[in-house]
């Protein structure tokens, strides 16, 4: 089991794993490997290299659990950062953390993968919007279910492609974790939402959205129901923010037929990045409102508890694409500046045209 402690200085939650200094890792030379092989436990055939399935699709009926025949397939992870407990010891209560200059609380939570192909070569830029869309539809009722689970307060989808955006396995594959408590930058973010909205009475992602499309400089595209733009402080070289046009807080409110245009967008920037910058590592995390806390309780972050408006519905919720084309130096790591070399407006302009 591992923990999670609370900086004094800071607020930031650091997951303790110590476990998880054992899991392979295909990267240790740096270098890609695209050769699908018997290493590889995600690829078909090694069904029994990974933890047992929650859920697979793609097999024919009746054809048994963890073979191969899969489309996409999803297990717990075998290392993970965070593991559901059934009971939630004393120290746990907010009280007691806010007092401790040692704040800690067990590592409860969840974290699942989605190998979401067979293919060993694949990547999000080379799936099909079909392909997209039901990826996101996987990751919605994941994200849904893991929710509901005791002592659950936030959930994150994201994903690590290649070895600079920390992918430890090459073959293509999402994770969720679920978090005992609320990421500070969620937390920032849900902050400044409802600043905007105290001062100005609307959503600053809906205002937001709205100005960027009259001024089109960052839109890289857009359909009737998602925008993709690159940040005006993008932190990342090429990095893109994609907003559903509609307010909804959570990816569990998306239906289908906003996936799908998701789907659309998302993919569309995927290969343009990729037409760009060939096989590019990157993280995409998917940004939600924390969950609301269970009848009785605080959301368990001060800054969010004293909010005069309701982070669980003022935030709106977002996806942010962002290459890893260099790494975070002692400038960045120390003081949470960024430097960017590529202003976001000659990204846009490039992006738009799909490379
Ligand atoms: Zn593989
Ligand atoms: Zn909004």
């Amino acid at each position: 089991m591992s923990t999670l402690r609370q900086d004094p200085l800071t607020g930031r939650w650091v997951i303790m794993a110590a476990g998880r200094g054992d899991r392979p890792n295909e990267f240790r030379l740096m270098r890609r490997d695209t050769e699908a092989g018997d290493n590889c436990p995600f690829c078909p055939g090694n069904e029994h290299r990974t933890t047992p399935e929650i859920l697979a699709l793609g097999r024919e009926t009746g054809a048994p659990a963890d073979g191969p025949g899969w489309r996409m397939r999803v297990f717990p992870n075998k290392f993970p950062a965070l593991q559901p407990q059934v009971s939630m010891p004393e120290e746990t209560r907010p009280t007691d953390r806010i007092r401790d200059l040692f704040p800690r609380r067990p590592g409860v939570g969840s974290h699942e993968v989605i190998v979401y192909s067979p293919d060993h070569a694949a990547g999000l830029a080379s799936l099909t919007e079909t392909d997209l869309f039901e990826l996101l539809k996987v990751l919605r009722g994941r994200s849904d279910v893991l929710s509901r689970l005791p002592g659950h307060r936030y959930i994150s989808p994201f994903c690590n492609h290649g070895p600079e955006a920390g992918a430890t396995l090459a073959h293509p594959h999402m994770q969720i974790i679920g978090t005992p408590e609320i990421p500070s930058l969620v937390v920032d973010k849900a902050v400044r939402m409802a600043d905007y909205r105290s001062r100005t009475g609307q959503c600053l992602l809906c205002d937001l959205l709205s100005t960027e499309q009259s001024a089109a400089e960052r839109v890289v595209r857009s359909n009737d129901q998602w925008t993709a733009l690159t940040p005006w402080a993008s932190r990342f070289p090429w990095e893109m923010l994609l907003v559903p046009t509609d307010h909804m807080a959570y990816l569990t409110d998306a239906d289908d037929e906003n996936l799908k245009a998701l789907a659309e967008v998302l993919s569309f920037c995927l290969r343009s990045l990729s037409a760009i910058h060939g096989d590019l590592s990157l993280n995409l995390v998917v940004h939600s409102a924390p969950l609301t806390p269970p009848a009785g309780e605080e959301f368990g972050d001060q800054r969010l508890d004293e909010l005069a408006y309701s982070p669980a519905e003022d935030f709106h919720w977002h996806l942010e694409i962002m290459p890893r084309l260099s790494r975070p130096a002692g400038f960045e790591v120390g003081t949470g500046f960024t430097i960017n070399s590529v202003i976001p407006e000659t990204a846009a302009r490039r992006l738009r045209t799909g490379g």
